[in-house]
């Protein structure tokens, strides 16, 4: 099943590749198209955005993409970064984004990094293609979910005691539920999974981090769904109010009205 999809995901790469090059776009110029693109998020942002070029060290963990995978990926990030008021990533914590093509950390492929209290992350721009059939909802998530890390640490992690805590999230739970980092059931991290209340997904079940990350960037790009699912789920429903209290204390421009926003601007199709 791996291998296919490993396959599925090299033909619809090398394709796209072939066909760039045989409508007569040059890498270079795909290069300066990408890194004109890359400059103006930048400053849009205040936020260092670039791409992973050259040669990287296999410590890193990192790989570089063509540019032509740069170049969708751009247009994705482009889009979803405007969804946050000016001056909100600056504010979250954020001071540097980086695109390359694979990221390999502890011997796992993540689609997302982000470097716990740089402020920085790292996305897999080929991950557009991972899932064929819906790239584009999967790599939306992704950016979303790691803005959301840099900003919960930004809120919750005590630099001082070098701990993250939130024992007001993790009150939320039904008693006796133990997340899957601290031994809990083995969880499927892919899509939504609504099977135990209180969490939207499988991956949610991980720690609070990753619950926190995975109701944020669902509540971003597919609202519709948490909505559904919170209307009869409690311990959902509570999550989803502390976390809007807790972003909007934090950052007053995340407020009703950007919740409210993503509703009205909700994207079912890909
Ligand atoms: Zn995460």
């Amino acid at each position: 099943m791996r291998s296919f999809a490993g396959l599925i995901l090299f033909l619809i790469t090398f394709t796209t590749t072939i066909q760039e090059a045989a409508w007569g776009i040059e890498p270079d110029e795909v290069r300066e198209e990408v890194t004109g693109k890359l400059r103006a998020l930048s400053i849009r942002h205040s936020v260092e955005i670039q791409a992973l070029r050259g040669s990287t060290s296999p410590e890193s963990g990192l790989a570089i993409a063509s540019e032509y995978v740069y170049k969708k990926y751009v247009n994705v990030l482009e889009k979803e970064l405007a969804i946050y008021p000016p001056g909100v990533l600056k504010k979250f914590g954020i001071k540097r984004i980086l695109l390359c093509g694979g990221i390999k950390k502890f011997d796992q492929h993540f689609g997302g990094w982000t470097e716990r209290l740089k402020g920085e992350i790292v996305y897999d721009a080929k991950r557009l293609t991972t899932n064929p059939d819906s790239p584009n909802t999967t790599a939306r998530l992704g950016i979303h979910h790691e803005i959301f890390h840099v900003l919960d640490d930004e809120i919750y992690f005590d630099r001082a005691r070098q701990a993250y805590s939130d024992p007001g999230w993790k009150a939320i739970n039904q008693p006796g539920f133990v997340y899957y980092i601290f031994g809990g059931a083995k969880i499927d991290p892919i899509g939504i999974d609504h099977s135990v209340p209180g969490f939207l997904t499988g991956y949610s079940r991980h720690s609070i981090m990753e619950d926190k990350a995975e109701l944020f960037c669902w509540k971003i790009v597919r609202p519709d769904l948490v909505d559904r699912a919170r209307q009869t789920d409690e311990w959902l429903d509570r999550k989803n109010r502390r976390l809007e209290k807790i972003i909007k204390e934090f950052c007053p421009e995340i407020d009703d009205a950007f919740w409210g926003k993503r509703v009205a601007e909700l994207e079912c199709i890909d």
